[in-house]
């Protein structure tokens, strides 16, 4: 067996188990490290990047294992053409996401933020608090999911556990059977979620044919008083067109844990941290450590099924 490498850091329970298993892992700081595309026949992947041109030198290169959900940092396509077999670790984050989801939604619809920031700037009498305070009511509306695979399905039973909600589902992979008992609509286009859905939450992978799917012409076909949480990617919202719309009223406000620029940036989205209807959290759907230690043990499982069982 060849070698393992090790791209990024990981959790340091993670990393213990990881070094159990393939005791001469390649980690960041090892000399060889940044040279691994001569040596890995096997790679752990966070965030970096992984580029065709990458994974073609990498001749000994059998299998690479993205840590967490999703893998759009690594390019699959030249995967799938040097035979290498690229693995993820979908789930174990989803209870989180799916919490995330839940304390967003409530941040915007109760104007959370900007009512506590301005009580605490001894604002509590002025009037444009009081218009903030009567904030919007969550019981009993209608929440659209587009994506209805792991995250979207335990999105869908915390908004009808907590807010007796309406679930709007659009996934065109999925039959509506995929959902068991959970009660919902199952819509046949995004066009017939978005007139209809106050909260819309987005639980797809980023790929050339989700990008930008939700954009301008998508954010005008939706209620004037809506909420959007994206806990997906960056690149599937079009974020000038959704700052452009929670500027001209055309939303209500949107809580964001998924950015373009990762990690986000005062320098990249000051503009935006300064809006008093947009909820900003920096990717934490798979922070708790407790999540980082179990995805990072998936991880590690995976390419021992692989290169040694
Ligand atoms: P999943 O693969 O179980 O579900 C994704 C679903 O999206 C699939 O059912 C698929 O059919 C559907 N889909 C694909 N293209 C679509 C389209 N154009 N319109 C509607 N549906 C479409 O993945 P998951 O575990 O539910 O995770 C979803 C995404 O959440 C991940 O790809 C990742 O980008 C993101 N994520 C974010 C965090 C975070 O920390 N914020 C953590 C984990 C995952």
């Amino acid at each position: 067996m060849g070698v393992v490498v090790a791209l990024d850091a990981f959790d340091p329970e993670g990393s213990t188990y990881m070094r159990q298993v393939f005791p001469d892992v390649i980690e960041q700081g090892h000399p060889l490290h940044a040279t691994w595309t001569d040596h890995a026949v096997g790679l752990f992947v966070a965030k970096s990047r992984v580029t065709r041109d990458m994974i073609s030198k990498a001749k000994k290169l059998r299998i690479i294992v993205r840590h967490g959900t999703g893998y759009d940092n690594i390019d699959a396509a030249a995967c799938r053409d040097n035979g290498v077999m690229l693995c993820y670790c979908p789930g174990i984050s989803a209870m989180n996401v799916a919490e995330v989801v839940l304390a967003l939604t409530g941040a915007c619809a109760k104007n959370l933020i900007e009512v506590s920031r301005q009580l605490q700037a001894g604002e509590r009498l002025n009037k444009k608090f009081k218009s903030l305070y009567s904030a919007s009511l969550l019981t009993g509306k209608t929440f659209g999911i587009i994506g209805g695979g792991t995250i979207g399905q335990m999105v869908a039973k915390k908004f009808i556990g907590a807010y007796e909600g309406n679930v709007v589902v659009y996934d065109p992979a999925l039959p509506s059977q995929a959902w068991g008992s959970i009660p919902h609509t199952h819509a046949s286009s995004l066009e017939e979620v978005l007139p209809t859905a106050d909260v819309l939450s987005i639980h797809v992978p980023l790929l050339p044919a989700t990008r930008d799917i939700i954009a301008a012409p998508q954010l005008k076909k939706m209620k004037p008083k809506a909420i959007l949480i994206n806990t997906s990617r960056g690149g599937v919202v079009n974020e000038p067109d959704l700052w452009e719309a929670l500027k001209d009223g055309i939303l209500a406000s949107a809580g964001v844990d998924a950015w373009v620029r990762e990690p986000p940036t005062k320098e990249d989205y000051g503009h935006v941290f300064e809006m008093p209807n947009v909820v900003t959290t920096p990717h934490i759907g798979g922070s708790p450590a407790e999540i980082q230690t179990a995805t990072c043990r998936a991880m590690v499982d995976r390419m021992k099924e692989v290169l040694i069982d």
